[in-house]
């Protein structure tokens, strides 16, 4: 699955060198509100995985439900929301959106999480796994995704060792 996509106005445009970790539904207020919409998709892959031709995204930080601060990426031109970093996730990954492939139907929600504010006219498939708010990964994931996450994490303690050394 080669996945690639853009903002509106196309001034950015990217593509994900490898298949998402994990695809998740995310039903949270926060989601609702940043996309304007009954829920995000979000595609859970590593950060070097993610390459940009063109522009680089603005970024601004808000206040995560968790408390951790939340970077959410997006197109200065046109102003879509691209992807996001959350600072209390494990590893170095982004949070790209679906809606922003060329190809949304590519991929589908392997999980449905933060269903406690999901809307109420929406119906979910009898078999999708669903949470009230957030799960267990070691339950959920395919085994290689739990292997790339693994790296990631001990990937992204490295750059800090090496960040704190060189600063
Ligand atoms: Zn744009
Ligand atoms: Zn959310």
């Amino acid at each position: 699955m080669k996945l690639a996509g853009g903002c509106a106005c196309q001034q950015i445009r990217y593509k994900l060198l490898a298949d998402p970790m994990i695809v998740h539904a995310c039903h949270c207020r926060d989601c609702q509100r940043i996309t304007g919409s009954a829920f995000v998709i979000n595609m859970w892959i590593e950060r070097k995985f993610v390459e940009t031709d063109g522009a680089a995204p603005k970024s601004s930080r808000l206040k995560g439900g968790t408390g951790q601060n939340h970077d959410v990426f997006f197109c200065d031109a046109c102003g879509t929301y691209l992807w996001s970093f959350y600072h209390g996730a494990p590893g170095d990954a982004l949070f790209v959106r679906a809606g922003t492939l060329d190809k949304p139907e590519a991929v589908a929600p392997d999980v449905h999480i933060f269903t406690r504010s999901k809307v109420p006219w929406l119906t979910l498939p009898k078999d999708a796994p669903a949470f009230k708010t957030f799960y267990p990964i070691e339950k959920i994931w395919a085994k290689e995704s739990l292997e790339r996450l693994k790296q990631n994490v001990a990937e992204r303690k490295g750059s800090r060792t090496r960040k704190s050394r060189s600063g």
